[in-house]
């Protein structure tokens, strides 16, 4: 037998788990479906769990770690009485209501709910080369926040040209004895500020027009094989650490086929966290590929609960 729920959230990042606290403090028992943790933490909790100090998150002077802070998040929702699960949600079918979602994969539904809050977040965008996902965590990584300590004294690289690639290749030169910031074009994307900070700083060295073309190395890396965009010459970049920072993509293959995706792939909402389908609302990095922030993040969460709990209000639940 299914269980029943007004709501049920899908992740456990800031938007998830401040959707969470509201709907718990409404008297909702929201359903949290936390995810699973990931290669590199013990917990769910998004993206957060990957970065050392958050510096921004307002009522933290002193900063806060984002696995500290995620722990906080979750007990401040467990607290309200949110039904937190550390399980995924292999099927969501939001073409009616009730929705349904399967935590297993059983013929019948193990949710049914009224109300869904997608907040799945987003993931790292890979290059797809030979090499890169045999290496990862083996020198290659997207967290410079996690990783970059690994790399003390040696020769790394970054890849890409906007702000996450300035963020990470300034932030490794507290590590590394040089980082090349190799990017495909001849400009960076990033803001004005990040890049005058990443010119003038020393160690940061830069590969324009450049595309990696390989990951080398046999149980970690030993460097990378890269073109020249214009000559499309090859030559090969020693490096041991490569940090791949190129962008995200939202994770949106539960609502795929179902409900209105932007064209870059993120959830289309419209008022507040209101998608295409009544019931379902999207909160957090799945619907914004603008801001990206933790304190953005548990916004949109906290406005997902309020529209949902108003919106079930109104259909007299
Ligand atoms: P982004 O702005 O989309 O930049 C991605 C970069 O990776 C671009 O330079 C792009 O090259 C390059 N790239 C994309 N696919 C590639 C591939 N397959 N191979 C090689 N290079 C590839 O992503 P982001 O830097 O993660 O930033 C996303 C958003 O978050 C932005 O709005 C940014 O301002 C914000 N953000 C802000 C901060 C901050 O303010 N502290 C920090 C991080 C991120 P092209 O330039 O040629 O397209």
């Amino acid at each position: 037998m299914s269980e029943h729920t007004s709501v049920l959230i899908i992740g456990s990042g800031p938007a998830g788990l401040t959707a969470a606290i509201y709907s718990a403090r409404a008297q909702l028992n929201p359903i949290v479906i936390e995810g699973e943790p990931s290669s590199t933490t013990d917990q769910p909790g998004g993206q957060l769990m990957l970065t050392t100090d958050i510096e921004n998150f307002p009522g933290f002077p002193e900063a806060i770690t984002g696995p500290e802070l995620m722990a906080n998040m979750r007990a401040q929702a467990a607290r309200f009485g949110a039904d937190l699960r550390v399980t995924k949600v292999q099927k969501l079918d939001a073409t009616s209501r009730p929705f349904k979602a399967w935590l297993t994969d059983d013929v019948e539904p193990s949710i049914t709910a009224d109300t869904v809050i997608l907040a799945t977040g987003a993931r790292s965008l890979m290059m797809g080369v030979p090499g890169e996902e045999r290496l990862l965590s083996h020198g290659l990584s997207t967290c410079a926040t996690c990783d970059g300590f690994f790399f003390r004294g040696q020769d790394i690289a970054v890849i890409g040209g906007g702000d996450s690639a300035i963020e990470e290749a300034t932030f490794l030169t507290r590590f590394a004895s040089s980082v090349t910031l190799v990017h495909r074009r001849d400009s960076l994307r990033a803001s004005k500020i990040m890049q005058d900070r990443a010119f003038k700083n020393e160690k940061i060295k830069f590969a324009w027009n450049t595309q990696v073309v390989e990951v080398l190395g046999d149980e970690k890396v030993s460097g990378m094989k890269v073109k020249d965009t214009i000559s499309g010459e090859e030559r090969v970049l020693d490096v041991t650490g490569i940090f791949v920072a190129i962008g995200h993509i939202p994770n949106t293959t539960l609502v795929t086929g179902q409900v209105d995706l932007e064209e870059n792939g993120y959830v289309r909402t419209g008022i507040g966290s209101f998608t295409n389908i009544e019931g379902l609302f999207a909160a957090g990095d799945v619907q914004d590929h603008v801001y990206r922030q933790a304190i953005t993040s548990a916004g949109s969460g906290c406005i997902a609960a309020i529209d949902a709990e108003r919106w079930l209000e109104a259909q007299g639940h």
